[in-house]
């Protein structure tokens, strides 16, 4: 088979050996403190002849740029991943959350499925495209990020880089259990604020109730029909009021009242279009309740992301995966990625895919499969071979 010199550098032991080194590093965001893994990838990526460069993000965070040169006949390739994790939580993990155990053909720990495990395929994947002779007719860029877990400020800090923006793909490998993943749903969270006037709850006629107008504002919120179009691997439009907080004492008319409201936006919503609904029901209340004032601040606004099926790089990435990896089938993921950030800001075909099971993710005694992790690395290998040599 074609691909079988670059194959004989993938070896299970380095992945299984670089995930674990790598979940070693405590990288929980809050604060992050990615600088040291970013290093770490860097001094690896440099001994096989790429350049690497730092975007810093303070003392000790930084995301990793890394380009393995080619002739530039070709439009270069890039790799992502982030390092940051989420914290490990109060519960008692069998596996320590930073010890790298690796055992029962897994390595342990937070991060180990996203997306360590993920990164550490791409690893050695670079890996086998530098040491195989291949003569390389574009740049293959290895980004290894900052901050993906709480603001994507990673993400956020490349959106300008001329080297990405004509890149003919971003291949991020979040956990997606090896399925092939090209749309998410974006993420927009308003939070509602309803002001009222305090007096003694004897004598509710002299306050001005904020629940009681938040009470209204829900409801009307959940008789708003917002209009979608239902998408083929996205799915629906979704929303969830899932926090209310009001009021100091039973005996104290509550003069303000904040609800917080998850939404999940699909492909073709407008999240412009979605704030300004919003304003039309605090001013239909507005006309409909003497004194309502209420006003609406938005605490995370992700688009959606959608890259099309039939970009021709999609169909190569595909036709080699599964030629790789025989059953590669394109899946969908249930979160947000830092493709929220490169696909409406740079309109570049991004293609989510790595070894991680979506599952485990954020979950005590996290794990990844080095076998999930083999079958990634020689994926991203074949795949970098066939877009840019
Ligand atoms: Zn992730």
């Amino acid at each position: 088979m074609e691909y079988e010199r670059l194959f004989s550098k993938v070896s299970e032991d380095e992945l299984a050996k670089l995930c674990a080194e790598l979940v070693r590093f405590d990288t929980t965001n809050p604060p992050g403190n990615e600088r040291a893994a970013a290093e770490w990838a860097a001094r690896y990526l440099e001994d096989l002849g790429f350049e690497a460069e730092f975007v810093p993000h303070g003392e000790s965070r930084a995301t990793l740029v890394a380009h393995l040169k080619g002739s530039g006949d070709v439009p270069p390739l890039a790799f992502n991943g982030h390092l940051d994790v989420v914290p490990a939580g109060a519960q008692e993990w069998k596996h320590p959350p930073f010890g790298g155990e690796i055992s029962e053909g897994k390595v342990w720990g937070r991060g180990s499925s996203d997306m360590k495990g993920g990164i550490a395929a791409m690893l050695v994947a670079a890996k086998a495209v530098a040491t195989s002779g291949l003569s390389l007719k574009g740049d293959l860029i290895f980004l290894a990020t900052s901050g993906e877990e709480l603001d994507m400020m990673g993400a956020k800090s490349l959106t300008s880089r001329k080297d990405l923006a004509k890149a003919q793909a971003i291949i991020i490998a979040e956990p997606t259990d090896n399925e092939v993943v090209l749309t998410e749903r974006g993420v927009f969270w308003p939070e509602f604020t309803t002001y009222g006037k305090t007096a003694h709850g004897s004598t509710p006629e002299l306050g001005h109730n904020a629940i009681k107008d938040m009470m209204a504002l829900l409801l009307e919120l959940e008789k708003t029909e917002i209009p979608y179009e239902p998408h083929p691997v996205a799915g629906r439009f979704s929303m969830s009021i899932n926090t209310i907080n009001g009021g100091v004492k039973t005996n104290v008319v509550p003069d303000k009242c904040v609800a917080t409201v998850d939404m999940r936006t699909v492909p073709g919503q407008d999240h412009e279009a979605l704030l300004s609904q919003l304003d039309g029901i605090v001013k239909r209340l507005e006309a409909k309740i003497h004194n309502f004032k209420a006003s609406i601040r938005i605490t995370n606004d992700l688009p959606p992301a959608d890259t099309s099926p039939d970009e021709p790089v999609v169909k190569r990435f595909l036709e080699v995966a599964q030629s790789v990896a025989p059953g590669v089938k394109v899946g969908k993921a249930p979160f947000a990625t830092e493709a929220a950030v490169f696909v409406p800001s740079m309109g570049v075909p991004t293609i989510i895919f790595g070894p991680g099971d979506p599952r485990l993710a954020h979950q005590p005694d996290e794990y990844v499969e080095i076998s999930k992790m083999t079958t990634s690395a020689r994926v991203f290998a074949a795949v970098a071979s066939a877009l840019l040599a």
